[in-house]
């Protein structure tokens, strides 16, 4: 036996298995961004085979006996050592919960059903992918029972995305947001001041996009000898150290704006990730602590930065010169307007801040009645369809528009789609702080200059990785817990001037 303490002992052997999860994640990156089509099944086996390594070597019996004694004297540890023993005992138990013939039943429902929804979605045909649908309901139910619950099945789920949050508690966040964000978009649609956004219609130069991006990136804090940008279908940010964070976009010939908000919503998620403390490398330490506040720094970024007014008066000079001469009569005021367009419709990743949350409201009351066994899954289409009418006031034309449209279902995920709009609360909870803290921040912003903005991040929120729970987080960096207040104040505020509103 070595004399090292069990804390330090199981530090050493978690971090082999976080060189494994490297090594998968690195042959993801590139099976994104760079590999040719032939090698996709030699693919698919070496990814499968170093998953099952790291697996393995995570739920050993040794790593658990390593577990056990290292959580035994974590009373005694510092706070930082005391945290890791925590997180890794949380992962190795959720690990562990899981029966291996339940897994492997589980991911063969979920490569089946994968290949039934690409198909239905295709062809929009439900009935395709209906009896999938309702295997994997039935296996969630199964893992909730596995994972174990207080409330409800899905709190099981919902815990796998968004620690410590609860259906109870997301439910009442909703029903507010449901009710006020519905008003506003409705309010939007009757509003006689409409922008002008004809002009956007032309075809505009990939690489002075690309361009853009790069600047972009670079002026936020990202830093290139620590990671890179590529192309992918759907942009993507990965890491295999703190030192090696990698982000995508992608370019429309036809939409001016689509890479630059790609590439900084990745870039949110990668500020963060850039952000961890040097000394918790190779530590669960150096993660993010879940989806919500990941997507908070991300859609941050994204929307209330670069889709900002004192953001388009910095980068309107340099934007219009590098699509020259296609936007030469576009003021700072036009590009605003025109990257802040509302208009319901069908597809959630095409929602604009207004209609988006409402998007996965309906997604996240379809999941619960389906787990909680009050929806049948034969019922789906009908009951989607009703809930785009009342949130969107849409009447859905088919399936593929309707509830076959995202892919998450096929992948076993539900309990996912909350930390989207989750993730908008904190970002805007989060932000009002941060213009309370920094008085200068649009002045900041209008000279292209972020770093206070990012050094704020970094304070409060990036450094600690999982130390804090998300909760925790938001409640230390802002005082209060998490609430949907300022996220519906910044969406009044800032789309009532826009069309024109009164309060
Ligand atoms: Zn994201």
């Amino acid at each position: 036996m070595s004399d090292q303490p069990p804390h330090e002992l199981l530090k050493e052997r978690v971090g082999e298995v976080i060189d494994l999860r490297a090594a998968i994640a690195l042959l993801q990156w590139d099976q994104e961004v760079n590999m040719p089509p032939k090698a996709a099944e030699a693919r698919g086996r070496q990814l499968a085979t170093l998953s099952a390594i790291a697996h393995e070597r995570f739920t050993s019996a040794d790593m658990g006996a390593l577990v056990a004694e290292a959580a035994s004297e974590a009373k005694t540890l510092d706070y930082d050592a005391r945290r890791l023993v925590e997180e890794t005992a949380h992962d190795y138990e959720k690990a562990t919960r899981l029966p291996t013939a339940f897994v492997e039943k589980l991911a063969g429902a979920e490569s089946a059903a994968y290949e039934a929804w690409t198909r239905a979605r295709k062809e929009s045909d439900f009935g395709l992918f209906k009896p999938h649908l309702a295997g994997i309901v039935e296996l969630l139910r199964q893992k909730a029972d596995y994972f174990g619950y207080q409330d409800s099945p899905y709190d099981a789920l919902l815990d796998e995305y968004e620690r410590g949050m609860t259906t109870k508690a997301v439910r009442e966040v909703f029903a507010e947001l449901a009710v006020e964000q519905s008003k506003l978009v409705a309010a939007i649609a009757k509003s006689s001041v409409q922008p002008d956004v004809a002009w956007i219609d032309q075809d505009y130069d990939e690489q002075a996009q690309w361009d853009f991006t790069l600047r972009v990136l670079r002026d936020m804090g990202y830093d290139f000898d620590a990671g890179r940008q590529d192309k992918s279908v759907h942009p993507f940010t990965t890491n295999f150290d703190l030192y090696d964070v990698r982000v995508t976009t992608r370019m429309d010939p036809r939409d001016p704006f689509s890479a630059l908000t790609g590439s900084m919503h990745e870039g949110g998620h990668a500020l963060y990730e850039q952000g961890f403390r040097p000394e918790d490398r190779r530590t669960l330490l150096a993660e993010g602590v879940s989806l919500g506040i990941h997507e908070s720094q991300s859609r941050m970024w994204e929307n209330m930065i670069g889709r900002s007014l004192p953001f388009w008066r910095h980068y309107h000079h340099e934007f219009v010169r590098l699509h020259a001469p296609r936007l030469d009569q576009r003021t700072p005021e036009d590009l605003y307007r025109a990257i802040n367009r509302v208009e319901p419709s069908f597809i959630r990743v095409e929602a604009d801040e207004c209609t988006y949350n409402l998007h996965i409201i309906l997604r996240f009351e379809i999941e619960v009645d389906l787990i909680e066994g009050r929806l049948r899954v034969d019922e789906v289409p009908e009951c989607w369809n009703a809930k785009v009418k009342q949130y969107l006031g849409l009447d859905v034309p088919n399936d593929a528009k309707g509830c076959l449209q995202d892919i998450h279902w096929s992948h076993g995920a539900m309990g996912y789609f909350p930390t989207y709009a989750l993730g908008n609360l904190y970002a805007a909870q989060l932000f009002e702080q941060i213009q309370r803290d920094l008085p200068g921040l649009w002045a900041d912003v209008e000279r292209g200059d972020f770093a206070p903005l990012l050094g704020w991040l970094r304070e409060h929120v990036h450094q600690y990785g999982r130390r804090l729970l998300p909760g925790e987080l938001i409640e230390k960096a802002t005082g209060a817990k998490p609430t949907a207040e300022p996220y519906l104040n910044y969406l009044r505020k800032k789309y009532g001037a826009l069309y024109g509103l009164t309060a």
